[in-house]
């Protein structure tokens, strides 16, 4: 047998990893906490899962168009408007299983050989990987602890090169909650007329989790204009109404790009399967109390996430501005990432990730999930510095 040589490039996410070996040791009778896997802890808000089984009863058992049905597409182009304040057109939105899809057919547009995409470090471990796995260059860009985890659009426009087709960001960030200003944003954008063969993704999977304030969110939807044909967006219900498992990811694209993203959903999945679509409409044009709800309890716990961390002797961490995550700086403990990932798992009963699965800058720091239960993070926290004060 012999397989495509890409195969081999093609990296992995640690969160999945890290959860199997969590519940092998559990089936051995382990007590372990998982704050590994990034995904709220609550369920999806009844009014959706009743939309769907609605949607089962009613017959809805068949193919929908590739590009998702035109009653979901058009929610999305409201709750764009009602956000944004910016029209779009249906056309230009792709209705996929799950964000990551978008993300996938964006790199499988752009990347090949010779060309070269620019992603975070530390950042989501899949964009590294498509990018690997299409033949382009990696163009990992690091973000900083002391800018806040958060880009800097001079440093960003600088590593721009004739090569480089696509510019990946990502605010809130997956694993450090960094959350870009808005300063930034539109620095960028009026940076980006420069380059006009540079496309951006911004995946904004984390938009409805900004945890400060009233939560207003800093997006590139407003500057579509500006960025004529080469914006794509990324986001979906999978984090906003506690979804994960359903796999539903809407995609803003320029419309020629639209065109091509359901031609590959064509070749791949076909479509979103129907109930999960009328989940979707439900959960945009339904009450949005779960949502803040929600935001306000991940609020709640980073805080008290955050304030634990920074007790423990050897760890530092700085507030994340958003998102679920904490990424705190573990130097002073004398282990490195991946020990204290398999340390604190093996001999404390904790799951976290190393933030070297994250991109060769995340050394130095690991992620913890703070979607969980106050009681879980506090038990969490013992452990932690537990385990600790036994390796020094
Ligand atoms: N983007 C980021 C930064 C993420 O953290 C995730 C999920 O963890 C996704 C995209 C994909 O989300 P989904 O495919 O569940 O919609």
């Amino acid at each position: 047998m012999q397989i495509a040589a890409r195969m081999s490039r093609l990296g992995s996410e640690s969160a999945f990893e890290v959860l199997a070996r969590a519940k092998a040791l559990e089936a051995q009778g382990k007590s372990i906490i998982n704050l590994g896997i990034g995904q709220p802890d609550f369920p999806t808000p009844p009014h959706v899962v009743e939309a769907a089984i609605k949607a089962l009863r009613d017959g809805h058992h068949g193919y929908t168009p590739a590009n998702g049905i035109l009653p979901l597409r058009e929610a999305v182009c409201a709750e764009i408007a009602g956000r944004y304040k910016v029209n779009v057109s249906p056309d230009r939105i792709v209705i996929v299983p799950g964000g990551k899809v978008t993300m996938a057919t964006a790199i499988e547009m752009f990347g090949e050989p010779g060309a070269e995409i620019m992603y975070p470090d530390p950042g989501f471990p899949i964009y590294e990987s498509l990018v690997n796995y299409t033949g382009a260059k990696l163009a990992g860009y690091p973000l900083l602890e002391k800018n806040g985890f958060a880009f800097r659009a001079e440093d960003l426009l600088a590593r721009i090169t004739p090569q480089t087709r696509l510019l990946i960001v990502n605010s809130p960030a997956n694993p450090t909650g960094g959350v870009a200003p808005a300063s930034e944003v539109k620095k960028l954008v009026e940076g980006l007329q420069r380059f006009p063969h540079v496309t951006i993704m911004a995946d904004e999977i984390y938009s409805r989790l900004v945890l400060d304030g009233d939560g207003t969110y800093a997006s590139f939807i407003p500057y579509l204009d500006q960025l004529a044909d080469r914006l794509i967006i990324l986001e979906g219900w999978s984090k906003t109404y506690a979804m994960t498992g359903w796999r539903l990811g809407w995609g803003l694209w320029p419309s020629r790009l639209a065109e091509l993203a359901t031609k590959l959903a064509i070749n791949t999945h076909s479509c979103v399967n129907a109930p999960t679509q009328f989940a979707g409409i439900a959960a945009l044009t339904g009450p949005q109390d779960a949502v803040e709800e929600m935001r306000l309890a991940f609020r709640r716990r980073r805080d008290l996430c955050v304030a634990g961390l920074n007790k423990i002797p050897g760890m530092s961490c700085i507030k994340p501005e958003g998102a679920f995550y904490a990424f705190p700086n573990i130097t002073g403990t004398g282990l490195n990432a991946r020990q204290m990932q398999d340390g604190l798992l093996e001999q404390a009963g904790v799951a976290t990730i190393a933030g070297t699965s994250f991109g060769s800058h995340g050394e130095g720091y690991i992620r913890l999930s703070f979607a969980a239960s106050d009681q879980a993070i506090s038990e969490a926290l013992e452990r932690i510095a537990t385990f600790l004060s036994q390796v020094k």
